[in-house]
């Protein structure tokens, strides 16, 4: 799960990327298939469509017979709720449309032909005005893929303005699988092994002005998720935070910036972070 993701946003068009690190780019192309561009419909025919199956917002395309129930599909759908009681939030019924290629080759094929701008990467989400679209291939790390990407899906269909930051800490929260609490363990023990060798310390603030994904390291992923972390697993005020910046987010397309809100009522926020992983990481 460690040291796999970068990617890119613009404003017209987000771009998420799940795989190897590196800078993501905006393909053009992929812009304009997005808002329905008949010059591109090539490419839309490209993608896999034999077999569709839709369960609830999630609309999967794929050329391989996907079980109805299969498990991943039933963790996919369960996610939505997890997300939406977790953070307060009302649902949305915006499809997610979801392709899903049968093998990494035809993946690779499939963008190197067609959207040759996208670096290599294991799944994408995108979104445009008008689509929720993740692109991604069975394989060993679907599950964590999908979830990831999945979860970009489901949160900017209720909040399409989210800051970077907490977009991509929300995903690595919820990539790891059910029922394990969040609990990244690979980006914690990188978390503690960078502070116990003095090279970081957290700072909300930092984070919050990180504007493309071209320059969020694997350690700022790993602080995203420490920070969504202890929000919503430390004390319930700053989960109650958290919602209620979701909340004006929604409403009102802006809020006030987390890093200000938790500094005038959780004064000494950075030293709760760094005990908290510390408590993390202890023997149970
Ligand atoms: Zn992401």
């Amino acid at each position: 799960m460690s040291n796999r993701r970068a990617c890119g946003r613009r404003s017209a068009l987000a771009v998420r990327g799940s795989g190897v690190p590196g800078s993501c780019v905006l393909a053009a192309g992929l812009a304009l298939w997005l808002a329905g561009c008949v010059a591109l419909r090539p490419a839309h025919e490209a993608l896999p469509s034999r077999h569709t199956l839709v369960r609830g917002q999630l609309v999967i395309y794929s050329d391989f017979a996907l079980p109805a129930h299969h498990r991943l599909v039933e963790e996919l759908a369960a996610l939505r709720g997890d997300l939406l009681a977790m953070l307060a939030m009302p649902g949305s019924d915006e499809p997610i449309h979801v392709y899903l290629f049968d093998t990494p080759e035809r993946f690779r094929t499939f963008l190197q032909k067609w959207y040759t701008g996208l670096p290599e990467r294991r799944a994408f989400f995108l979104r445009s005005d008008t689509r929720l679209v993740v692109l991604a291939h069975w394989g060993e790390r679907v599950a964590e893929d999908l979830r990831h990407e999945v979860t970009h899906g489901y949160l900017h269909s209720v909040v399409p303005q989210l800051p970077l930051w907490l977009d991509e800490g929300l995903a690595e929260y919820a990539e790891v699988p059910r029922g394990r609490g969040g609990l990244h363990e690979p980006h914690l023990q990188l978390l503690l092994a960078e502070a116990a060798a003095g090279r970081w310390r957290p700072s909300l603030e930092r984070l919050e002005q990180l504007a493309s994904m071209s320059e969020m390291t694997q350690l700022d992923y790993a602080e995203s998720w420490a920070w969504v972390h202890l929000m919503l697993h430390g004390d319930p005020g700053r989960r109650a935070l958290l919602q209620s910046h979701l909340a004006d987010l929604r409403r009102q397309g802006t809020a006030v910036p987390l890093s200000l809100e938790l500094r005038r009522w959780f004064p000494s926020s950075d030293e709760a972070l760094m005990q908290y992983l510390s408590q993390l990481a202890a023997p149970k």
